[in-house]
């Protein structure tokens, strides 16, 4: 029996439907390919919704990702919206109740410099002869970002502000068994990041690395201080593999990554919930970037950050790896064969300058 799943594609604004056209296209020839088929509901969301319903998530988006194995997200925001109040606007009053309702506590975000375009990345060259392909896991849901108390007082006549760094082992076990999973699937070493030497949640992160990791004896397990982190992520990108970390290092951290990898246009992101029966996990996957209203509608927007979350939902919602790595190879051909958007184009000989489409063309031509 063909193996068939329902995914709730939410476009948004700005470059969104641009890219998720491509994204789409590439779903359906891998569907061909590999012989299943996805049930697609295209819900409205952020601005889109706000000028349709008055609301940046509707009832009736909420529904439809509810009944779906996966949503496949673009971007949401733009000008338009920005003077409206904070809650009904695009990003705060879709993205973070979305993750809220369905418990997102996972955050994955890929920082790839393919050897092609190392010329893009700020490294010096000479560091990443190779590039580099580094996964971040960040903790979504806990630490100093929601814990309670917090908040702001008077104390002996001068304003004191406090934010409290809270988590349970069970959120710390969770985050790290999603993480060691995840180098199961890639070179099997895991960097768990904390700050040891001087916050008691990082010793029970800590404490709790160790456990796990009987659990998952093949994984090699290091850890480093999130300050060392920081550091050897610029220095030494090249040597790492699945790195895994709290709320508030992995913000940091995975910016400082996206940076390094040199476009936001190539870089996908996944947003995972408890994993279910089966090893697979509900998730959310959008491409790091935002709506880039400054490109929006010219064509020109890179897809393959919208056309690796696809990807990314294959492999960690649907369980169709075979087609996740076909993607995966096909965009890394794609951009080896010197295609290029204008986020990355360097005017060398070799490349093609491509829009959006011409992009997709490309990879679906490699598939
Ligand atoms: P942005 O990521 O949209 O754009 C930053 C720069 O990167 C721009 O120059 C843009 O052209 C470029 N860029 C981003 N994606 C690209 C792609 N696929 N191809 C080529 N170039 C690309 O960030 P911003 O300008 O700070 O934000 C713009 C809007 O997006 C804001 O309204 C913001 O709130 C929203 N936003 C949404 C999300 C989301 O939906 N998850 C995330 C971040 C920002």
């Amino acid at each position: 029996m063909s193996r068939s799943y329902r995914i709730a594609v939410l476009s948004g604004d700005g470059i969104g439907p641009e890219v998720m056209t491509e994204a789409l296209r590439v779903l359906d020839a891998v569907e061909a390919k590999f012989g299943f088929t996805t049930t697609r509901e295209e819900r409205l969301v952020g601005g889109a919704a706000i000028d349709a319903t008055g609301h940046p998530l509707p009832t009736e988006t909420v529904a439809s990702c509810e009944q779906s194995d996966g949503i496949l997200f673009g971007s949401v925001g733009g000008p338009k919206w920005e003077s409206l109040p904070p809650d009904i606007q695009p990003e705060r009053g879709a993205l973070l109740p979305i993750r809220k309702h369905f418990g997102l506590f996972a955050n994955l975000r890929p920082g790839v410099c393919l050897p092609s375009l190392t010329h893009a990345s700020p490294v010096k060259n000479e560091l990443i002869p190779n590039g580099f392909n580094v996964l971040c896991v960040r903790e979504l849901t806990g630490g100093v970002y929601f814990g309670q108390p917090k908040g702001r007082e008077e104390r002996d006549g001068e304003p004191v502000a406090f934010d409290t760094m809270i988590y349970r082992k069970s959120e710390i076990d969770r985050i790290l068994r999603v993480a060691f999973t995840a180098a199961m699937g890639r070179g099997k070493r895991l960097v768990s990041v904390d700050k040891a030497n001087v916050l008691a949640t990082s010793v029970l992160w800590r404490e709790t690395a160790v456990e796990v990791a009987k659990d998952f004896p093949e994984v090699e397990l290091s850890h480093l201080y999130v300050d060392n982190a920081a550091m050897q992520l610029v220095r030494r990108p090249d040597s790492f593999d699945v790195l895994v970390t709290e709320n508030l290092f992995g913000d940091i951290l995975s910016d400082e990554m996206a940076m390094i990898s040199g476009s936001l246009g190539m870089l996908p992101s996944a947003s995972l919930g408890k994993q279910k029966e089966g090893g697979l996990y509900f998730g959310m996957y959008e491409p790091s970037g935002g709506s880039a209203p400054d490109i929006a509608g010219k064509g020109v927007a890179n897809p393959i950050a919208q056309i690796l979350s696809a990807a990314m939902l294959l492999r960690f919602s649907l369980g169709e790896n075979e087609a996740a790595s076909a993607i995966e190879a096909a965009v890394a051909k794609a951009i080896d064969d010197g295609f290029r958007t204008g986020d990355i184009a360097t005017g060398a000989a070799g490349e093609t300058k491509v829009g959006t489409t011409g992009m997709g063309d490309a990879v679906l031509a490699r598939l």
